[in-house]
């Protein structure tokens, strides 16, 4: 990697402002019901603490929209993070996120001692890489670390803009992050599995696009199969379509043919008569979904064929739902494909953020996954082969001449 790493800089008695991706998940009474960001970002904390640096966490949490709202603000993190350092940490509450306050607090610290601001978009600029909070922000550090992957894809003041004013490097996690998703696209080990589910075929068309280029397989499910399957000629109920990526879909699926890389569509599909946990349905070939019903998942020939193909993979990566997850009777495929990718452990399995991190944790094989990237948003973009850039704006290595 050619962007410098928290290894290559000095960090003694220095003031460093870490941007950290604290946007957990809170419950109507303000606890946070996944702390899984806030542990993520601990390896970073703890080493700069040891080696005797004074830290400053920024972070952004939910979508207050440039508005100071009680109701994200990271007060309920600062507790988190002093039950998880198992010490003090200062929580500067001014919806301004920097003022003079913070400015001479900041001054005061001492190496080991840490510093939550207040949540970065209760400040308008935020959002729109201003430069005034960027300024403001790094006025109080020395030197700025990124490790906040979640938001390495949007250009805002707390990551690419304090990135113009101060010497950075990246944290350990998006290091892990670059890293393992940089080697599994520039030099994988062969067969490359890619799984694409989720809603739409126009989210994924960029992501689709450029794996052509790059894997062996790729395992279409979810929402966006349906209009693969039209492309096909195939009637497809009341399924999920995308009308006007019909034709689009049909060039993807020539495009594989004259890259040689094998597209797979579902051979069956899970039709319900209702979009519903609790409805009448069964399974159907591809080829003959009834006119009044719609596919909710990919059905058991398709699993069996999908988990074939996994089982005879060397680096597998995932993102996006084969069917309705969230609803019990259309979980079937997501859950089986989970557990086909844990049950490759000579592979390296990649799961990219959201809803499949979300069903890989849930049915408790996360642990049996090689890497599952923290950010939903920002690995796909990753998976596009597009320079993100919150890591982009991150200084380069310093090459010694010898
Ligand atoms: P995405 O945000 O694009 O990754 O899509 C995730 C959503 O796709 C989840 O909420 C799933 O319920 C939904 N999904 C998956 N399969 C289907 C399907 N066959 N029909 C409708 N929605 C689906």
């Amino acid at each position: 990697m050619n962007k410098q790493t928290l290894k290559d800089i000095d960090v003694r008695n220095k003031k460093v402002l870490v941007r950290c991706d604290f946007n957990v998940p809170l419950d109507n009474d303000g606890n946070i019901t996944d702390d899984i960001r806030i542990v993520s970002s601990l390896p970073t904390i703890n080493y700069l603490l040891k080696n005797g640096a004074s830290v400053i966490l920024i972070s952004h949490l939910g979508r207050p929209k440039g508005e100071p709202n009680p109701k994200y603000s990271l007060l309920p993190v600062s507790k988190k993070l002093c039950e998880l350092l198992g010490k003090k940490v200062i929580f500067e509450e001014t919806d301004e996120v920097v003022n003079d306050k913070v400015k001479e607090d900041a001054d005061k610290m001492n190496p080991g001692d840490v510093m939550l601001l207040q949540n970065t978009r209760f400040r308008k600029e935020e959002t729109k890489n201003g430069d005034k909070l960027a300024m403001e922000l790094s006025s109080l550090g020395d030197i700025f670390v990124n490790d906040a992957f979640g938001t390495a894809h949007r250009a805002h003041s707390s990551n690419v803009g304090v990135s113009t004013y101060l010497p950075s490097a990246v944290g350990f996690l998006v290091e892990k992050e670059i890293e393992i998703m940089g080697n599994a696209l520039a030099n994988p080990k062969r067969p490359l599995t890619a799984i694409l589910g989720g809603a739409k075929v126009s989210d994924k068309i960029a992501v689709i696009e450029n794996l052509l280029n790059i894997a062996d397989n790729i395992l279409i499910g979810g929402g966006m199969a349906y209009t693969f399957i039209k492309a096909q000629g195939y009637e497809i109920g009341k399924s999920m379509l995308e009308k006007d990526k019909v034709d689009l879909a049909k060039k993807l699926i020539n495009k594989a043919i004259e890259k040689n890389v094998k597209l797979y569509l579902p051979i069956d599909t899970v039709v319900a008569k209702e979009f519903k946990n609790e409805t009448e349905f069964y399974i159907v070939e591809s080829d003959s979904i009834p006119i009044d019903f719609m596919g909710l998942d990919i059905g058991e020939k398709t699993i069996d064929l999908y988990c074939d193909v996994i089982r005879n993979s060397k680096t597998i990566i995932w993102n996006g739902p084969l069917g309705v997850f969230e609803m019990d009777n259309f979980a079937k495929g997501t859950n089986s494909i989970a557990n086909c990718i844990a049950s490759n452990e000579k592979a390296i399995s990649i799961i990219g953020g959201g809803d499949s991190a979300a069903a890989v944790e849930k049915i408790g094989i996360g642990d049996k996954i090689t890497h599952i990237s923290t950010g939903g948003g920002a690995s796909l973009e990753f998976l596009e082969g597009q320079i993100l850039p919150g890591i982009d704006a991150v200084s380069n290595k310093i090459r010694r001449l010898i």
